[in-house]
């Protein structure tokens, strides 16, 4: 009957393949394993091709088996595929997990091209260290605003000639109100007020950086979308001295030595008395220059105490309590600080630009 298994043999071929294929550790030994037990030259296969010799009662039954023994391997050898590249999947995903915890070099850094923060994010984490270093706290809010938290509360009903001062994006016109991209940080001023007065959780010290849009044609010094950083005081007794002296210790603290500022009186509708505070032409230092105009200074932004109206919007008794309001553009603030000629560098995103910084 020449080599074909003998039927008693059969099962203790599956049995022997089943540890055979348990024992495999990959993808490729199981491949390998497949080959040696189901195919051309594997016994089952030549067992297969000897059938023949057999009669036809025996070789029927013979070949029923053979087939239901293939069958059973193959059932294995399937099941114990999956378990493999289950394991080589989950192998692979460690391997290529990225260790947060590792040092990198400079050696290596300087190969990958790390990336790092726009100049504008860099100079506004400054600014607010600065305030927080004298003891504000910092505030945010939403950036589309209605009408009444962008100009209303601000002391500026519809149709106040003031609000020509601030081209405005509209996201909707009219009914109930206009809803408008802030034009200004100053309605988080009014959110925190609100908040506070709500709360009965005065006074207030507090910085709003934050992004401000305004209709305008870009030029070197002015930008469409811009960041401002404003701050609020609210407490008992507050005076213009108070502001004059937190300018002057905020501009000392971020511009250093020899950077001083002064007050020019202005106009805001949210604040009176107003000014506009200009510090020491960062570029001559006070002596001159084209950058100056000549005058040894460069306005920075406005600030002023908050006009007891506003008080009476939010809901703070301005018999009690005082305060006063500052705020400037970051992006003047950087260009300024880094002597960037052109404000809209900042949004071109040329690389040789902002590897500088
Ligand atoms: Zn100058």
């Amino acid at each position: 009957m020449g080599n074909v298994i003998a039927v008693d043999s059969i099962s203790k071929l599956v049995t022997d393949a089943r540890k055979e294929i348990q024992g495999a550790r990959s993808s490729a030994e199981l491949d390998q394993l497949e080959t040696k037990i189901l195919g051309k030259r594997s016994l089952l296969a030549m067992a297969h091709r000897e059938l023949g010799e057999l009669d036809l009662e025996q070789r029927k039954e013979h070949g029923r088996q053979l087939h239901e023994a293939r069958q059973a391997i193959e059932k294995i050898i399937e099941d114990k595929r999956a378990d493999v590249s289950k394991r080589e999947r989950e192998q692979r995903l460690i391997a290529e997990r990225v260790d947060l915890s590792e040092v990198i070099t400079d050696e290596v850094r300087s190969t990958i091209g790390r990336g790092k923060l726009h100049v504008v994010t860099q100079t506004c984490d400054t600014l607010v260290d600065v305030f927080v270093g004298m003891g504000f706290v910092v505030e945010e809010g939403p950036e589309a605003e209605t009408d009444w938290y962008n100009f209303e509360a601000l002391n500026m009903p519809p149709a106040h000639p003031a609000r020509s001062m601030w081209d405005t994006f509209y996201l909707e016109l009219g009914e109930p109100e206009s809803v408008v991209l802030r034009t200004h940080t100053s309605p988080v001023q009014i959110r925190l007020m609100e908040e506070a007065a709500r709360k009965s959780s005065l006074p207030i010290h507090a910085v709003m950086p934050g992004r401000c849009y305004r209709t305008e044609t870009p030029d070197a010094r002015h930008l469409a979308v811009f960041h401002q950083i404003e701050g609020l005081v609210v407490d008992e007794a507050i005076t213009f001295g108070d502001l004059a002296g937190t300018i002057e210790t905020f501009t000392r603290a971020y511009f250093g030595d020899g950077i001083h500022s002064r007050l020019r009186p202005s106009y805001f509708p949210f604040t009176e008395p107003s000014a506009e505070f200009e510090i020491t032409c960062t570029i001559c230092r006070g002596d001159g220059c084209r950058t100056c105009s000549g005058t040894g200074w460069i306005e920075l932004g406005g600030c002023g105490l908050v006009d007891p109206a506003v008080f009476d919007a939010v809901g703070i008794d301005s018999e009690e309590w005082s305060g006063f309001a500052f705020g400037f553009g970051i992006d003047r603030c950087a260009q300024m600080h880094y002597q960037i000629a052109d404000m809209r560098s900042l949004t071109e995103n040329d690389l040789r630009f902002m590897r500088r910084f």
